[in-house]
Parts: structure tokens; C-alpha cells; sequence
């Protein structure tokens, strides 16, 4: 069943008419943040910004290398509805004697950067100066793999979520769930307290999918693993039932109290995220942590696949989206970057990059999609150890080094929070195919770094100066 509707048609005009009045005077670009929780989004968001003003060195983004960007600074944000991003604790969390990560994202929020630069080309140097502000949007990804719920009623969200727990490893970490779910009559009276378990133990389900060890990606609803502000919202106090895809229900039964709570968080939360937030993008990127899925074996890969078919089929639907007809708005470059390269060895990085681009290959193949340009990366924003060689049993192992987070431990070891250690995080497998069929379940060592000491004013990275001249490069010529 398709919803989009008129009224959100004039919606997202009156956004975009916002935004073209804005444009008018000074170009914007507006960056979506985007990976699920601990992907590295703020981690991310802090470097670029931190490198920007700092006029950091970064080789591979032309017009900061050039010398062309002439000066960088935050303003006020243009959404005063959005709470601002917390630029400035993060970078002393960071620069703190002591050296810790900043608090991870929880829900959105935007930061204004404007850069005035100067044109690349001889007539357009003497025009002088010219200024762009970038837009950085941060949100949970969470959020976003909850677009697909625009297109689909309750009873057809329930029957794909059900039939998707039964499958493995969900099936096992659904147990609790489908316990109660068999008890359930969907067209029995609604009773409340029925609402309230079901929300309790489906949610208890998602967060298991999410553990460590399964690392699963594709959970919606996003906001029962991400409320923001909503946490504890009788917004969120539904769950999937056991029915079939086309199923009715009649007034007053525990199913038609769940389908109306749907479509409330479909109508209160989705949507307006979707047209007041997303729809308005012009480059995104995609945080990724390929390395945990590949860590936790082929089902987490797959899954992985799965989220990123249905963010790809996001993208399509806001490229076609009536914005987009009306205001030529839409995305046109998408950056999906596998995060904290730093935790494998530097022979690994473009073995990473293949992986991901493989998955986001077929995923795009999918969903369908064209139309935006994509790139792969596998970077870290912050780079957190340097590389060395052990020499072990005649053999040289290439390792990385760095301070390890106290209480961390790796092969009966744990670390103190102050000693440096050199670790050997294992090999990517040369051919990507290898890497999607398995085998790598638990091969893979991590373990979480200090942040680094920042070397004069800026901090170490890793492709982050690629990643920026895709996404922003452009728009200093
Ligand atoms: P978010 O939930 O997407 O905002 O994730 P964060 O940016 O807060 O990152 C989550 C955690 O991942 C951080 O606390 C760090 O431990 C780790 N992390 C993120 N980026 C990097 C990176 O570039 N290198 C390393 N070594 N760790 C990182």
C-alpha cells in the first residue's frame, strides 16, 4: 500500500522552499551523518569538522591542500527546531589529559560550518571570494532503516517481521518473544497489558539481534533500539503479530490496537523525519562496521546487505520523491565507508574497501538503484594506533599498535588503560567472495583503542581526507 499523499507533498515544499530561500543567498550543502550505533558517526563528524578548522594537512581534498579554503568556522545552525551537535565537548573529551571517546549519537542533531574559499579557475578568482556553509546532519541509522515502514500497512510489516525471526540465528534469540506471540490472538479483545509485554519482549528481541557476537543489522522499528526523545513514548508500545499480510482487524481487538499504534509511529515519527530531515539531504554518508559483521560470520554480513539494500531503497525513494520533481532536490553522492580501519593492518585497508564495495555492489543490484554517485572507503576518522611487526615463531606478523582501553582484554591479557600494546588483528582474505562466504567468525582481534594524542593540532586519520574531497570537493571550483 502506497501512503505518500498530497499533504506530504506540500510538506516537503514548504521545507524545500526554506531551503531554496536560504540558498539564495549563500550555497548550502547539507551532509547526512548516518551508520548504526557505534559505526564511529560522531567520531566522524568531530574530525572533519576538527580538520577543517584547524586547517589540518590533508592531501587528498584539493582545496584545503591547494590553500584555497581561506577560512573555516561554525555558525548558527538554520534548524532551530534541532538540537545542535556538540562540536565542542567532543573535541575536549578527545584533547582531555585523560583522552576518551565522546559520548556516541543518540539522536539527531546538526552543526552549520561555513568555509570561504577561493574559485579554482582564473575568472572565477576574480570574482574574489566565495563562501559555502555545509549542513552537517547527524542521525541514527536506526532511523533510517525505518523508511520502508512509509510503504507498508501493519499487517504486512508483522508477517515480514515474524517470518524473519523464525529465521536463523533469530530464531534462537526470539524465543522469549514467539512465546508470548503463540499465546496472542490478534483478534481477541485488546488488553494493554498484552501490549505492553509484547512491546517489552520484541524489543528485548531486537536488542539481542544487535549483541556483539550476532551483530546483526536490519531492526526496525529504529526507535525501539534508538528512542531519542521517545524513550518510553506509548508510541513505542506495539509489537509484530503472527498474521498474514493481508489480514483485517476487527474494532477493538489487540490487532487493531497494534496497527493504529503503527501507523501512529508511522505517521508521527516516520514521516516527518523522512520529509522534514532526510528528504532534504544533498550527500550522504554511510558509517559502516563491516568489520564486526565480518567478525560475526556470514549471517551478520548478510544482514548487513540487507540494511544496506533497504537504505539504498531509501535513497531511491527520496530521489524520486516529489521534492525532488519539484526543487531538482535529491542526493547525488553517497559515501559508504567502512570505519576504523585503524584496527587492521594498512595491507588490509583496500582488501576492507573490496568487501564493502562488493556488498554495497549487490545490495545496490537490489534496491534497484541509480542515480547517485557512489564511492567505498574504508577509513578511520581518528586514527588510534600506528602499525609494527612482531616477529613470532620465525615469522613476521604486521600488527598495530596503540594504548588499549583499560579492562580490555585479548588472549587472557587485560590491559591496564596506560601501557602501549602491539596487537595482530588478523588478514582480510585477498578475494572479497572468500570474505562474504564465511570463515572469518572470530578470526578477526579488536579491541578498543585510547584515543590518540593529537600530533600538534591535528589528529591522525586515515582516508579522511578522501572521504572529504567526495562529498564536499565539488563545491570549491
Ligand atoms: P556513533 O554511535 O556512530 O556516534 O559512534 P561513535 O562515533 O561514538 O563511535 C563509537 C566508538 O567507536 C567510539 O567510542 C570509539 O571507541 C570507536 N571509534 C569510532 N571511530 C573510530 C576510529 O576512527 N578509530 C578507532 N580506533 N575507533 C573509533
Amino acid at each position: 500500500m502506497k501512503r505518500t499523499s498530497f499533504i506530504d507533498g506540500a510538506r516537503i515544499a514548504a521545507g524545500g522552499l526554506k531551503d531554496f530561500a536560504s540558498g539564495l543567498s549563500t550555497p548550502t550543502l547539507r551532509l547526512g551523518v548516518t551508520g548504526l550505533a557505534r559505526a564511529g558517526k560522531t567520531v566522524f563528524i568531530t574530525a572533519l569538522v576538527h580538520a577543517l578548522l584547524n586547517q589540518t594537512r590533508l592531501p587528498l581534498f584539493d582545496a584545503q591542500a591547494q590553500g584555497r579554503i581561506t577560512r573555516a568556522y561554525l555558525e548558527p545552525q538554520p534548524d532551530d527546531d534541532l538540537p545542535r551537535f556538540a562540536y565542542e565537548d567532543h573535541v575536549a573529551r578527545l584533547t582531555a589529559k585523560e583522552r576518551t571517546w565522546p559520548e556516541s549519537t543518540r539522536r539527531i542533531s546538526q552543526l552549520r560550518l561555513t568555509l570561504d574559499y577561493t574559485p579554482q579557475g582564473l575568472i572565477a578568482r576574480s570574482f574574489g571570494r566565495d563562501r559555502l556553509h555545509v549542513d552537517i546532519v547527524d542521525y541514527p541509522g536506526e532511523w533510517l532503516l525505518d523508511l520502508p515502514l512509509l510503504n507498508l500497512s501493519y499487517a504486512q510489516w508483522s508477517a515480514e517481521t515474524v517470518a524473519s525471526s523464525r529465521r536463523k540465528p533469530r530464531d534462537a534469540l526470539a524465543r522469549d518473544w514467539h512465546g508470548l506471540l503463540s499465546s496472542l490472538d490478534p483478534l481477541g479483545s485488546a488488553n494493554e497489558h498484552d501490549a505492553v509485554k509484547a512491546a517489552e519482549l520484541f524489543t528485548a528481541y531486537l536488542a539481542r539481534c544487535r549483541g556483539g557476537d550476532v551483530s546483526l543489522s536490519a531492526l526496525p522499528p529504529g526507535r525501539f533500539l534508538m528512542p531519542g526523545d521517545l524513550a518510553g513514548s506509548p508510541l513505542l508500545t506495539f509489537a509484530a503479530l503472527d498474521v498474514a499480510p493481508d489480514a483485517d482487524f476487527p474494532r477493538g481487538s489487540l490487532g487493531a490496537l497494534m496497527a493504529r499504534r503503527y501507523d501512529s509511529y508511522v505517521a508521527k515519527i516516520v514521516r516527518p523525519f523522512f520529509f522534514g530531515h532526510f528528504a532534504r539531504l544533498d550527500r550522504q554518508i554511510v558509517l559502516v562496521d563491516a568489520l564486526s559483521a565480518l567478525n560475526a560470520g556470514p549471517d551478520a554480513v548478510r544482514d548487513l546487505q540487507k540494511a544496506l539494500t533497504d537504505v539504498l531503497a531509501s535513497f531511491r525513494q527520496g530521489a524520486n520523491s516529489w521534492a525532488s520533481t519539484f526543487f531538482g532536490h535529491r542526493i547525488d553522492r553517497i559515501l559508504f565507508a567502512a570505519a576504523k580501519a585503524d584496527l587492521i593492518h594498512h595491507s588490509s585497508h583496500d582488501r576492507l574497501e573490496a568487501i564493502l564495495e562488493l556488498i554495497v555492489k549487490d545490495a545496490a543490484a537490489r534496491a534497484e538503484f541509480s542515480g547517485a554517485e557512489i564511492d567505498i572507503a574504508a577509513l578511520a576518522a581518528i586514527r588510534a594506533t600506528r602499525e609494527a611487526t612482531i616477529r613470532q615463531k620465525g615469522e613476521d606478523l604486521a600488527c598495530i599498535a596503540g594504548i588499549p582501553e583499560k579492562g580490555e582484554t585479548i588472549g587472557g591479557e587485560t590491559f591496564n588503560g596506560e601501557t602501549e600494546a602491539a596487537i595482530f588483528p588478523g588478514d582480510l582474505p585477498a578475494n572479497p567472495e572468500e570474505a562474504l562466504r564465511g570463515g572469518l567468525e572470530g578470526a578477526l582481534h579488536f579491541v578498543k583503542f585510547r584515543p590518540p594524542l593529537t600530533a600538534g593540532r591535528s589528529f591522525p586519520h586515515i582516508r579522511l581526507d578522501r572521504a572529504l574531497e567526495f562529498l564536499l570537493g565539488d563545491r570549491f571550483s
